[in-house]
């Protein structure tokens, strides 16, 4: 595949193993996005993470140096809002939800109707389930008695695992879903990256598919969300993805980059391809 990078106007990061790894911005991530400052280029951030609210990123991007705002920042609690307002009658219905105190100020804001405790006088029409970092055995067992009525879970994303520094990970939302199936036989909607519903933001601002890049370190999530979809990907190798899990994926990255410093380097023309293998 001929894929320019210079000709994209619109790059779509992951953050968790993209840009930084926790609290640690991964090196030429804030020379980047300031060469995208200089040059008025379009960037937005895509989360699958949805332990934290929108205004939580801001916050942290900020600190790190990395400019963003509410117009770019997009995530899998975003995604699962508006699957529910496509599908359920929200004026109506009632949800169970395991999430984050942050996930569920977002979930308030949008006048999604939930319960976080169970309520046997309270009915309810589906449990959704985020990457819940203050999960307890009593909220999967308030999960499990709705799920085992009503055999309906959402899920915000189907990740495994939440890479850190060092090496070290933690489990993310995907996983709780595990336990959740193997507790209760139920049907699961995922609704953040692969799932092309979490773009839309981005093409309501007009932009086309050619126009796009992906740029992430999870071949199951980011690069299948542009491989499915015909939109260019560049896996970096700072955080889930290795050399090793690339050969056996069934979805291929348009290109591979060492780290968005290599991006960086490229779209600055001091990188003569050393770093990027097609
Ligand atoms: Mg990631």
């Amino acid at each position: 595949m001929n894929l320019i990078l210079k000709e994209k106007k619109c790059f779509v990061f992951d953050m968790d193993g993209t840009i930084y790894l926790g609290d640690e911005l991964i090196k030429g991530s804030y020379e980047l996005f300031q060469y995208f400052n200089h040059h008025n280029i379009d960037y937005f951030f895509l989360t699958n993470n949805s332990s934290n609210s929108v205004k939580d990123y801001i916050n942290k991007l900020n600190e790190m140096g990395i400019e963003s705002g509410e117009s770019n920042i997009i995530t899998s609690s975003t995604s699962t809002i508006s699957y529910l307002k496509r599908n359920f009658d929200i004026c109506q219905q009632v949800f169970f939800i395991i999430g984050t105190p942050s996930m569920e100020e977002e979930f308030r804001k949008a006048s999604i109707n939930f319960i976080t405790k169970k309520d046997e006088h309270t009915k309810i029409d589906a449990v959704v389930v985020g990457f819940d970092t203050t999960l307890t055995y009593k909220k999967l067992a308030d999960a499990s008695y709705y799920l085992n009525m009503n055999k309906t879970l959402i899920a915000t994303n189907c990740d495994y695992i939440c890479p850190l520094p060092e090496g070290e990970v933690t489990p993310d939302c995907g996983s709780i879903v595990s336990l959740l199936e193997r507790t209760i036989e139920c049907s699961v909607t995922y609704c953040g990256k692969p799932d092309i519903a979490i773009l839309e933001p981005i093409f309501k601002q007009g932009f086309q598919r050619e126009e796009m890049i992906i740029v992430g370190d999870r071949l199951y999530t980011d690069i299948a969300l542009g491989f499915e979809n015909e939109i260019d990907t560049a896996l970096v190798l700072t955080g889930e993805a290795t050399p090793q899990t690339i050969v056996e994926s069934e979805v291929a990255p348009t290109i591979v980059l060492k780290s968005v410093e290599s991006l960086y380097l490229t779209l600055k023309n001091k990188n003569k391809n050393r770093e990027i293998f097609r």
